[in-house]
């Protein structure tokens, strides 16, 4: 089961960076490149090589590494448990559904912020290759998902990034002292923990 869950996010990450990566090229207008077609921008290894580190969880916040080590202990708790009480087999299994039961939501707050994150990871990749390719830096943005649960960090952020943008450096430096003042640390380039939705975006 943990390997399926790991399977299915892995899956997950990656058809979001895809996605990340396909519409920030489609804004610029640019051509992802398929074998035999026109380049503009290429899909390459670089992009393989991005995925695979999201993948391992060492850029992002590790999150399901730490969700299914938690599911895996709670889980051999209930079956030592189990044995050690001469629980029947329903009885132990209806232990573990709700063990399961109370991950999940959980899970579902993390894949969102993941999925997000990781989409913006690929926008960036495809940005960055667009930039290439003009020479010229773009300015970035960040579209922070308002509502009466936007925290004081997002908030401050939103009001503090220019209408003109930043280049991404500048915007990176600036999520990592408001985060700080909020007590919220960078992962990937955009300042994200769960139930927040931000998108990283290029100022046309
Ligand atoms: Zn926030």
């Amino acid at each position: 089961m943990i390997k399926d869950l790991k399977l299915l996010v892995n899956n997950e990450m990656r058809d979001a960076y895809i996605h990340g990566f396909k519409s920030a090229s489609e804004e610029g207008k640019v051509n992802v490149v398929q074998k035999g077609k026109r380049l503009d921008i290429k899909w390459d290894q670089e992009d393989e090589d991005a995925i695979r580190v999201l993948q391992s969880g060492r850029v992002q916040t590790n999150s399901y590494n730490e969700l299914s080590m938690v599911l895996s202990t709670k889980l051999n708790l209930v079956v030592a448990d189990s044995i050690a009480q001469g629980r029947s087999i329903n009885t132990t299994v209806g232990e573990m559904q709700k063990i399961v039961n109370t991950e999940v939501y959980k899970l579902r707050r993390i894949a969102r912020t993941e999925i997000i994150n990781v989409g913006n990871e690929g926008r960036l990749a495809s940005y960055k290759k667009q930039e290439k390719l003009r020479k010229k830096p773009f300015k970035y943005t960040l579209v922070v998902a308002s509502g009466p649960r936007t925290c004081d960090a997002h908030i401050e952020l939103k009001s503090r990034i220019p209408a003109a943008g930043l280049l991404i450096d500048d915007l990176i430096q600036l999520q990592q002292s408001v985060g700080a003042s909020h007590g919220l640390s960078l992962t990937g380039n955009s300042l994200l923990h769960p139930n927040q939705r931000t998108i990283l975006l290029r100022v046309p």
